[in-house]
């Protein structure tokens, strides 16, 4: 019994709820699932490096990308460009690998018009004012993209419903398991053996 292709994975949610976070442990801890690394426009955090957290680049070269089909999506988020590189995930598939994107919901529904099978997992905030305290903590983002950020997560609660799991991030730890034990149920789906 063994399936073609790996899963595809889509973890998405509003801004500062943890995405990076809770993918982050979930690399740490699960070397079989691999992880896509987004391609943006948007400058380096501190401690960021190129080819780890993204790839970045200038807005010419990301255009470039667009125009030469080298994303499987892409969006337009507070005025930075970010999408999904497509070799690299077609690449895990087609070897039986699972794999994990971690974006925005825009770029999350148009991903779901290709790959109706996918995963898609919506990660959840306790509360907005938790979300709106967890960008702020963060430290890395003035006064007016903490108040676009909010703005834009207030409509991508809305979207919550066209995904398949819904998962609180209370503590990253439980949102982790909830996560992994998603990614083994979907592997016992009759439909996927
Ligand atoms: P940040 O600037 O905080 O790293 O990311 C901003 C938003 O862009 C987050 O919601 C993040 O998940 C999302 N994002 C990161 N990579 C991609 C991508 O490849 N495509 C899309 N559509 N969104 C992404």
């Amino acid at each position: 019994m063994k399936k073609e292709r790996g899963l595809l994975i889509v973890l998405s949610g509003p801004s500062g709820v943890g995405k990076g976070t809770v993918c982050g442990a979930l690399r740490q801890q699960d070397t079989d699932i691999l992880y896509s690394v987004s391609a943006t426009t948007r400058s380096p955090r501190e401690g960021e490096i190129d080819g780890v957290n993204y790839f970045f680049k200038t807005r010419d070269d990301f255009e470039e990308m667009i125009k030469n089909d080298k994303l499987l999506e892409w969006a337009e988020y507070v005025g930075n460009y970010y999408g999904t590189p497509v070799d690299y995930v077609e690449k895990t598939l087609s070897e039986g690998k699972d794999i994990i994107l971690e974006i925005e919901v825009q770029g999350a529904l148009k991903v779901r018009q290709q790959f109706p099978e996918g995963v898609f997992i919506f990660l959840m905030p306790p509360s907005l004012a938790e979300l709106r305290s967890r960008i702020v903590n963060r430290g890395t983002e003035s006064e007016d993209l903490i108040n676009n950020r909010m703005t834009v997560a207030k409509d991508e609660i809305e979207m919550m419903d066209k995904y398949d799991y819904v998962v609180e991030n209370d503590v990253v730890d439980l949102a982790v398991e909830r996560i992994k034990a998603i990614v083994v149920a979907e592997h016992c789906r009759k439909d996927r053996l």
